[in-house]
């Protein structure tokens, strides 16, 4: 069974049309959407959904009011500015201060700090996480709250699940939508995977964010290709960015062409390579076919 991970280094580079398109090529696989800040895989897969589970990715604290003797010694120690006593709008003053869920970063010094006890830290529901039913075989992916942190965590649970059912089900590929960016949930999205495919666009910025993507997964020594979207918009973009990736040590897995079925297939929810049988499809299947002897 062999992983792999399709990244970029920012969203909007056209990397699910891609996932998507490969969810239709390939063979006994399973499916998971990391992009679990922005996820939209879903979109175009439609998945169905058979299990659910929250996910808690921390603690926060709350105020047990008929302890609080309100001291206030919570609200000045509380360094995230969480905890406000709440306007009145019945023209009676709150006896006890409140803590606002979203700014509460669960550290515990408000706990520590007050002398009645009357602080619960309880696990917090940051979001949830799916296995589904798609028409191209199962589909792991999750939804994380507004505001909410700790996406590398549920993006690991995202993949452990994956796994799980690729290694159930004797799959042979684990096709995961990684996050944008180099941060925490990029991080858990590449470490231990088999292939990391980098999906850039032609532009500067595109070529900033190659070298980025490039330098993370030298360092966590994966092995990556890179494939330009969208190529035939800057040709001489395209052409630096792949020198670039091969000086990196990063193989050109093929080049994409601007294509407006790329939206219209979104629109439609379906894959590229089963709305058209056009060039555009051409050059994903061309991608798809170089990854498959990357993998070895
Ligand atoms: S747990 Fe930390 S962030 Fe949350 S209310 Fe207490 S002191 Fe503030
Ligand atoms: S420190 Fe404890 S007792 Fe004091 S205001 Fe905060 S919750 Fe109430």
């Amino acid at each position: 069974m062999k992983e792999i991970v399709v990244i970029s280094g920012k969203g909007g580079t056209g990397k699910t049309s891609i996932v998507a398109s490969f969810a239709a090529l390939a063979d006994k696989k399973v499916l998971a959407d990391c992009d679990v800040d922005a996820a939209d895989l879903h979109l175009v897969l439609n998945p169905r959904i058979e299990y659910r589970e929250d996910f808690s990715g921390g603690k926060k604290a709350r105020i047990l009011d008929d302890e609080c003797v309100a001291c206030d010694r919570c609200i000045e120690e509380c360094r995230f500015d969480a905890i406000h006593y709440p306007v009145s709008t019945d023209g009676k003053d709150a006896q006890t201060p409140q803590i606002n869920p979203i700014f509460c970063e669960g550290c515990g010094v408000c706990l520590r700090v007050c002398p009645a006890e009357a602080i619960a830290f309880e696990d917090a529901v940051n979001g949830e996480w799916y296995t589904s039913t798609t028409n191209y075989g199962y589909m792991v992916h999750a939804r994380l709250g507004f505001a909410e942190g700790n996406s590398g965590k549920l993006v690991t649970i995202v993949r452990r699940e994956a796994k799980k059912i690729a290694e159930r089900d004797g799959l042979d590929y684990i096709i995961v939508d990684g996050s944008p960016g180099i941060g925490c949930p990029v991080i858990a999205s590449v470490t231990g995977s088999d292939l990391v495919l980098i999906v850039t666009e032609p532009t500067l910025s595109g070529k900033h964010d190659l070298a980025r993507v490039a330098e993370l997964t030298a360092h966590f020594r994966i092995p990556a290709l890179v494939c330009v979207n969208k190529w035939d918009l800057n040709p001489e973009v395209t052409e630096e960015i792949e020198t670039d990736a091969k000086q990196r040590g990063v193989r050109v897995a093929g080049r994409v062409r601007y294509d407006n079925a790329i939206t219209k297939a979104q629109i439609m929810k379906t894959s590229v390579v089963e709305y058209t049988g056009g060039a555009v499809s051409k050059d994903i299947k061309t991608v798809w076919r170089n990854v498959i002897y990357a993998l070895g």
